[in-house]
């Protein structure tokens, strides 16, 4: 069985080198939907809460929320850095305070203090999903990542790893020590 959770993302891109309209700065409400495997936990009988999945992935997505995202090549990204460094907001503005935990992959780095996900490839609906599932393949045991965007949908599928140890009364992740981070419940061995 699985649980999900779907949320949404407000962000400007361009495709860099692109022939067609995608190659000017425009902007989508994306909306990425993630499923999540795990079997039923006896003690709260459900796959997973619907909350934790979206905290957890909010936590490090939020990065993209609001955000400009541009290709590690485009021209457009050290004209924006400029003008961000000349206007004083590009090390954080007073008011930017939805911040994500910064982050760097082999797809994706996050400059949250200016709002910005610079990327190796041209973030598509498709290149959203493969950076998505490498920042959160480790926090949680996805089966599937939907995204669309504009007229654009895609989707993949995911081998989940082995279910994760989760406690009997909250149904969230036990820690490295077996004891819940919310209730405090201990596994016993
Ligand atoms: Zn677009
Ligand atoms: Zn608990």
């Amino acid at each position: 069985m699985r649980s999900y959770t779907t949320f949404h993302l407000q962000y400007a891109h361009r495709f860099y080198n692109f022939e067609g309209e995608a190659q000017y700065l425009h902007g989508h409400t994306g909306t990425m939907t993630i499923e999540v495997e795990e079997s039923i936990n006896p003690g709260v009988n459900m796959v997973f809460p619907c909350n934790e999945i979206r905290k957890t992935a909010w936590n490090i997505l939020q990065n993209f929320d609001h955000a400009l995202i541009l290709r590690e090549d485009d021209p457009l990204l050290p004209a924006v850095l400029k003008v961000y460094e000349e206007q004083k907001i590009r090390n954080g503005a007073p008011r930017n305070t939805m911040k994500g935990p910064a982050f760097k992959t082999e797809l994706a780095t996050a400059h949250p203090e200016c709002r910005l996900v610079v990327t190796k490839e041209t973030m598509t609906v498709e290149g959203m999903i493969k950076i998505s599932y490498e920042l959160l393949k480790d926090k949680l045991n996805i089966a599937r990542i939907t995204f669309t965007s504009g007229d654009n949908a895609g989707y993949a599928e995911f081998v989940p790893g082995t279910a994760v140890c989760r406690c009997p009364r909250c149904g969230i992740a036990l820690d490295g020590t077996g004891r819940c981070p919310k209730c405090g419940w201990q596994k016993k061995d």
